[in-house]
């Protein structure tokens, strides 16, 4: 059981969390809690960490953002033995979660299960494990990114061989869009792993992108469900094998990704090699490059635009004009758009549909948003808009593929 930072805000949730907890307890079941540091309280430690040294060592980023978790686990285990159930904490090293040395972005390699099933052996009924966070072969503390505490539940769900996963959160499942933004979202009582994954990579912060892959990979059982709602059997959203998904509609889901940047290069030279110039030294830089495009060339010259996170526009600027100095590419000019947001429409059943794409550019038009980059792959299609316009998007998209029927 999964409960995050919501679900854990303040005293008064992290005692109903437990409450839901006993239940599980009280079914015979012994229980692993994950849980996510208390609502905001990341934010604030990423932004001190921000305020004390811009260029931070990430090892210490990760000593600092870890902390918020162990605070909840401990008061977790604290009230369920309030509650007379044996429990006890854990942090990520004592388990020990073993992670590689990717500070800030670390993935899970091994979760050792004897700790925990020897406490479990001797009477302790729920381990409360905080998430996020696990320990590097060098022996520090490091961070599985934000949204970690999702890929903690499904590792410690495939290492224990548990019955279920369930994810609490704030809202009651996957929805066909972000609630958030849309009101006519409607909830998925099933979503194919594939289509989750999509959406998780495409901005649909529900789950972590990689506790997807893991469920996957390891066929975990796993549900989204509220927190706040009565517990029932057949609460909330079911991530599972497409076989199991009896009818779904051509696209299943619509995600956003707020914080994207588009970057031009005006006038290269269009030559073979001149992409692996551009992007060889963009990727030293450590810049994420998402969507790409170059345009035709006129008189052996073209453009190359491609998109990353806003907040890597400083290092792909830095990364382009070193590597101009250096005499490796050649450009008239470097145009940064960082007003704009990704929208994306994802479906498996794309796959056997023709048209998809012109609905989708048909609706946009009808609204007057112009489309900047496009991108599609099997089970999905891409656009790069105005961000100013990123609701009224998702909005005409949910409506033109009718998300608010079921099939
Ligand atoms: P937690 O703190 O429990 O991990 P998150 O804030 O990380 O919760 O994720 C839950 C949020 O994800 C929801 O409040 C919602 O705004 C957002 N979200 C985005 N896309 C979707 C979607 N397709 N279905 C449900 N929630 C979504
Ligand atoms: N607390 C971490 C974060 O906000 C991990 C999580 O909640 O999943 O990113
Ligand atoms: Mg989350």
């Amino acid at each position: 059981m999964k409960f995050g930072g919501t679900s854990v805000a303040n005293i008064d949730r992290i005692s109903r969390a437990a409450k839901r907890v006993a239940l599980e307890v009280a079914k015979g079941h012994d229980v692993i809690v994950i849980v996510s540091a208390m609502a905001g309280e990341t934010n604030k430690l990423v932004g001190f960490v921000g305020e004390t040294a811009p260029l931070y060592d990430a090892r210490e980023y990760d000593a600092v953002t870890s902390s918020g978790e162990n605070v909840t686990a401990g008061l977790m285990a604290l009230r369920l033995q309030e509650m007379d159930i044996p429990a006890r904490s854990w942090q990520g090293w004592q388990v020990p979660v073993q992670t590689n040395s990717a500070h800030g972005a670390a993935r899970i390699e091994a979760i050792p299960t004897d700790n925990i099933l020897r406490k479990f052996g001797e009477g302790m009924r729920v381990a409360v494990v905080a998430g996020f966070q696990g320990i590097s072969p060098e022996g520090r503390i490091t961070t599985l990114g934000r949204g970690g505490s999702d890929t903690t539940a499904v590792a410690f769900a495939a290492a224990f061989d548990a019955v279920r996963c369930d994810i609490y959160t704030d809202v009651d499942g996957v929805y066909t869009t972000d609630p958030r933004i849309c009101d006519k979202a409607r909830k998925l009582d099933r979503i194919a792993f594939e289509e989750m994954l999509e959406l998780a990579s495409l901005g649909a912060k529900v789950l972590q992108t990689r506790s997807v892959e893991l469920a996957m990979r390891y066929k975990v059982r796993l549900r989204v469900l509220s927190s706040f709602e009565e517990p029932s059997e057949s609460a909330g959203t079911l991530v599972c094998d497409e076989e199991d998904i009896m009818e779904s509609n051509v696209v299943s889901g619509i995600a956003h990704s707020r914080d994207e940047a588009k970057m031009t290069l005006i006038s290269v030279a269009d030559r073979p090699g001149i992409a692996a110039a551009i992007f060889t030294p963009l990727a030293e830089a450590g810049v994420n490059v998402d969507m790409i495009v170059q345009n035709i060339s006129e008189d052996g010259r073209t453009d190359m635009t491609f998109s990353c996170p806003t907040d890597q526009v400083m290092r792909a600027e830095q990364a382009m004009r070193a590597a101009k100095d250096a005499g490796a590419i050649n450009f008239h000019d470097l145009v940064a758009d960082t007003g704009v947001c990704k929208i994306s429409v994802v479906g498996i059943g794309m796959r056997s549909h023709a048209g998809v794409a012109a609905q989708m550019f048909r609706a946009l038009a009808s609204e007057g948003i112009n489309i900047k980059v496009i991108t599609t792959s099997e089970i999905k299609i891409s656009v790069l808009i105005d961000r100013r316009y990123m609701e009224l998007a998702v909005q005409a998209l949910h409506d033109t593929f009718g998300l608010d029927k079921a099939a």
